[in-house]
């Protein structure tokens, strides 16, 4: 996700602690293990800190397990989340870590021929009605928003590309050195 940022201009760093949050101006809760994610969040008091904020309407991109801590209710095991997305997400519903895969989104979806990277990905059972469809892959949502919070089910940081990066947060003012 750094990366991608860079490539867009943008003044990416990493976040681990509260006070990293301070001045900036978007979040990507990147993918990994949300069960793990949660525990780091909670002792680092990084959870609390990104409540705040995200309920006063920071940018945010979620991929992935970042999308299970973002739902209204996780399913498939039941777990704690932070309720910032009104939708409902069972996690590893392709299966299991080899039944990762790639594919590309619906053509009829709003970003056109977008390539997909599933890694034990989560599926968006129900959307609540803000919450918009930017993208499907056979029929069902991996790429939503609600207001000024994305959230998708793939991992657009690994398909070479910056379209997802830059439809949630834009490109940056830093041009090249040279
Ligand atoms: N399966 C992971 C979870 O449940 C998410 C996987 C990912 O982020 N690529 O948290």
């Amino acid at each position: 996700h750094v990366a991608v940022l860079r490539q867009l201009g943008h003044d990416a760093c990493e976040l681990r602690v509260p006070s990293e949050l301070d001045g900036v101006d978007g979040v990507v809760l990147p993918g990994g293990e949300s069960t793990t994610q949660l525990l780091l969040l909670a002792e680092s008091g990084l959870g609390t800190a990104l409540d705040t904020r995200i309920r006063a309407g920071l940018p945010v991109l979620a991929t992935c397990a970042g999308l299970i801590l973002a739902a209204r209710e996780v399913q498939a095991p039941p777990q704690p989340s932070f309720a910032w997305l009104d939708v409902v997400v069972a996690r590893n519903a392709w299966g299991r870590q080899v039944h990762s895969f790639e594919a590309t989104a619906d053509p009829d979806a709003a970003f056109g021929a977008l390539p997909l990277v599933f890694i034990r990905a989560p599926r968006i059972l129900a959307t609540g009605p803000e919450v918009q469809v930017l993208a499907r892959f056979q029929g069902e949502p991996v790429l939503v928003r609600q207001g000024r919070f994305y959230a998708a089910t793939f991992h657009p940081e690994l398909s070479g590309e910056s379209r997802v990066h830059a439809a949630v947060f834009g490109r940056g003012l830093k041009v090249s050195r040279e």
